[in-house]
């Protein structure tokens, strides 16, 4: 059964066939806490016959999210440690996030910003808060880089696009302008004409930083929306997220990464989940994680290789956090090639 809009409480879910109606309570208590959104695009995607589909555990509440871990916390990467106006986050000095929006067209379930998006969330910046936003902008010359997230900033309607993309065109010291979304994979019909050029309203060198964790979520629909901002001259890269249960092997990785560079996308980081409340099942050691970011080298394409980050909690900013292949001891280096192999830097004559 395909669903013809968005699932949002377990009723939904339960009539979508996506949900045993048993079940109802148990997962309304999840609903209680986090948001619920499920596009057609992704409930047409989840395999109803596996018990452990991958799409279905990113989208899908369960009652694992109700377990909040003592390390997990509400602001994970340190947003507002950081944030000096309403919707503007500064850590690093040349960039900011602006977050004009808090909700989504999906909840993923292990979001890191899950307790500030979602209906009852921070909502979207007003007049008065996006001029603000707008002054902190102007007012700093290193600010170099502006990167639209969220919430899922390709919610808003082309007007406000456009009217933002037009203010940050008006700065000169802004060179580029990026955003964060989901929308290409759950919502890829929502890539339309006028959505494509609101986003080249500014003039600026625009990215596309697309979020998508498995392979089966590059869909003929999915891959075509991209194709489309790219034709229209928009970049893209793309972000995932290492999850327990969604793409935690190295194949299933790897297929991903050669989809995004298949589609023109380049691979850009790989996130280590953050500790967000309620999300330790999609987690891993870190050490795991690096031994499947190893496995990568050497198996695809150096085009198709992500850059494997930790956001340091507290607002410490990100980290690569990649096996180290480089050793130095006995006054030389020692190199591991992608078999594991030891090799001398400078070799010996
Ligand atoms: S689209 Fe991004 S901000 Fe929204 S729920 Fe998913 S991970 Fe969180």
């Amino acid at each position: 059964m395909t669903a013809a809009r968005t699932l949002k409480t377990p009723q939904d879910l339960a009539d979508a066939g996506l949900l045993d109606r048993d079940r109802l309570a148990e997962i309304q208590t999840v609903a209680d806490r986090y948001a619920i959104a499920v596009t057609p695009a992704i409930a047409g995607l989840i395999n109803r016959n596996d018990p452990a589909d991958p799409i279905a555990r990113q989208f899908l509440p369960d009652p694992a999210e109700l377990l909040t871990l003592p390390e997990e916390r509400a602001d994970p990467i340190g947003d507002a440690a950081h944030s000096p106006v309403k919707g503007i986050v500064h850590r690093y000095p040349d960039r900011v996030l602006l977050k004009a929006v808090h909700v989504c067209p999906v909840y993923c379930r292990f979001c890191f910003r899950r307790e500030m998006v979602g209906p009852q969330g921070e909502g979207t910046l007003g007049p008065d808060e996006m001029a603000a936003a707008m002054d902190y902008i102007r007012a700093d010359t290193d600010i170099w880089e502006v990167i639209l997230t969220g919430g899922d900033p390709l919610v808003l309607s082309p007007r406000r696009l456009a009217a933002i993309m037009e203010a940050l065109g008006a700065i000169p010291h802004v060179k580029i302008v990026r955003f964060h979304t989901r929308v290409p994979v759950v919502d890829p019909d929502h890539i339309d004409g006028a959505l494509i050029a609101a986003l080249k309203a500014s003039g600026k060198t625009t990215y596309v930083a697309l979020h998508a964790n498995h392979p089966r979520e590059l869909t003929d629909a999915a891959r075509a929306a991209c194709a489309r901002l790219i034709d229209a001259g928009i970049a893209m890269v793309s972000q995932t997220v290492l999850l327990r249960g969604v793409n935690d092997d190295p194949a299933i990785l790897g297929a991903l990464m050669k989809g995004f560079v298949e589609t023109r996308i380049k691979p850009y980081y790989l996130h280590h989940p953050d500790l967000a409340p309620g999300t330790s099942h999609f987690r891993m050691e870190i050490a795991e994680g690096q031994k499947i970011v190893s496995a990568l080298r050497g198996t695809i394409s150096g085009l198709c290789q992500p850059t494997y980050v930790l956001d340091i909690p507290g607002g410490h900013g990100k980290a690569v956090i990649g096996e180290n292949a480089i050793r130095y001891g006995d006054g030389c280096y020692s190199v591991a090639d992608f078999r594991g192999g030891e090799h001398r830097y400078p070799p010996q004559a």
